[in-house]
């Protein structure tokens, strides 16, 4: 390509008249085509790079849930709640003043559809309380993992379409 500040500094490279025209139709011609390519490759890269992003952003996430699930944690399946108990006994306080006995910890789980209570035993209320909170923890990083591997292959497929350059298809009679 020539590069010239003016018409004179072609003139001085021994470019003038028709040649002169010639290069400068090149010169306009090569400036043209290269901002077409520019543009087109940068409305590309903006359009490939969102979804490259969203895709990294979730992996990233992914990753840090990974680990949650990896973490040497025990876990007991279940939620634990809280509840009070009258006792039965006709002239308990939880009944003459209304001062129910408790709280007490109950592992609620769901057994073939239905929710059963299960008291758990003080002396095992720290390691039952601290393994069903792992396994919340690690239900919940599970639930987003599912979400997020959805998510990552509705953008690998739009990704697909945006990189995938058109190309005529044959027109054989
Ligand atoms: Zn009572």
């Amino acid at each position: 390509m020539i590069l010239a500040k003016n018409a004179q500094d072609l003139t001085i490279k021994g470019l003038t008249g028709h040649k002169l025209l010639d290069k400068g139709k090149i010169f306009c011609y090569n400036m043209v085509s290269n901002i077409e390519t520019l543009l087109k490759d940068g409305v590309f890269m903006d359009r490939t790079q969102q979804y490259i992003k969203k895709i990294e952003r979730l992996l990233e996430e992914r990753s840090k849930l990974e680990h949650i699930l990896l973490q040497e944690k025990r876990l007991i399946k279940g939620s634990v709640i809280t509840r009070f108990k009258k006792c039965g006994r006709k002239y308990c306080r939880c009944v003459t003043e209304n001062q129910p006995h408790g709280p007490y910890l109950y592992l609620s789980r769901n057994i073939e559809g239905k929710t059963r209570l299960k008291r758990i035993k003080p002396e095992e209320e720290a390691w039952v309380v601290q393994y069903a909170s792992n396994y919340r923890e690690f239900r919940k990083a599970r639930e987003r993992i599912v979400k997020i591997n959805a998510a990552i292959l509705d953008l690998i497929n739009t990704l697909e379409e945006v990189k995938s350059e058109n190309y005529p298809e044959d027109t054989i009679d």
